[in-house]
């Protein structure tokens, strides 16, 4: 069986704060996440909006 504490561990690993384009950590990576599905950090996202490929 599952415990509750072992899926919260899970989503807190995946949920790193580190960006999938520029590996930095920030903690605008989780925000991002959330928000536009990406795992990516502010500044990355800004550079996304401004050169959208
Ligand atoms: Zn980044």
């Amino acid at each position: 069986m599952i415990k509750k504490k072992d899926i919260l561990e899970k989503n807190l690993k995946e949920l790193d704060e580190v960006c999938d384009e520029c590996k930095q950590k920030h903690e605008s990576v989780t925000h991002n996440l959330i928000l536009t599905g990406f795992k990516i950090c502010y500044s990355c996202r800004v550079s996304k909006t401004i050169f959208p490929i």
